[in-house]
């Protein structure tokens, strides 16, 4: 069977980095998690002060990314230089930063080819939000999933752990869609020929199963 670029888009907390792990692995896929390059990219400019607002400084932090990943077990590692920056990209903070420096188009077009290098050969699972709709146009198995605001603010609760508050969850979940679906450059949508896949009443194992089969489906065809 042919291994093909599988994309997996949607909104925060619907559970694509789950769904996309488990497919991957499940598929002999590798696996790439664009938003981390995003969250890494506002990190770096974190810890060198420089603005999230500050296009060209970020782009120019974008360009220098010395960003590996290491998917072993169910952890994707992320690495910048050799320290492990999987935690450190997860904060609610961060979360924040990506949002706003990923709406600068010279930092998209920085990480654009990063993206594009990855998918040679083939066999990748990939999420993000443009990922169907700008990176990988030609992918010919695409997803776009999604789940109600509650729901994925649930979730997200679940996954910070003590102390997080649902509320404010909401409130930054609804934040970061509302900026990341109406910027101007790759805002997040769902592309023309992508299935729209609801995750809200489906365990993540149903979810797996059902894009496995369309995936397995399409790679067989000539
Ligand atoms: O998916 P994740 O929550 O890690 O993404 C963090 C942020 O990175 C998103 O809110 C979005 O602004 C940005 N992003 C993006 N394009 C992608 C992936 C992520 O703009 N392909």
């Amino acid at each position: 069977m042919r291994r093909i670029v599988v994309t997996i888009d949607g909104p925060a907390g619907a559970g694509k980095s789950t769904v996309a792990k488990n497919l991957a692995r499940r598929l002999g896929y590798r696996l790439l998690d664009t938003g981390a390059i995003y969250r890494a990219v506002a990190l770096t400019a974190q810890r060198k002060g420089v603005s999230w607002s500050d296009a060209e400084a970020v782009a120019q932090i974008a360009r220098d990314l010395d960003i590996r990943y290491n998917f072993v077990g169910d952890k994707n590692h992320v690495y910048l230089g050799d320290e492990d920056v999987s935690a450190a990209i997860r904060t609610p903070d961060v979360s924040q930063g990506a949002s706003q420096v990923s709406a600068h188009p010279p930092v998209r077009a920085a990480l654009l080819e990063i993206q594009r290098r990855v998918a040679q050969g083939g066999g990748l699972v990939v999420e993000g939000r443009d990922t169907g709709t700008v990176v990988f146009p030609q992918a010919e198995a695409k997803f776009f999933l999604t789940a109600t605001e509650e729901e994925r603010a649930r979730r997200r609760v679940a996954e910070l752990g003590a102390g997080a508050d649902y509320d404010k969850t909401l409130a930054e979940i609804r934040e970061r869609d509302q900026r990341d679906a109406s910027r101007d450059i790759a805002p997040m949508r769902p592309a023309e020929d992508a299935v729209l896949v609801d995750s809200s009443t489906q365990t993540i194992e149903q979810v797996v199963e059902s894009l496995a089969r369309t995936v397995e489906e399409r790679a067989s065809r000539s």
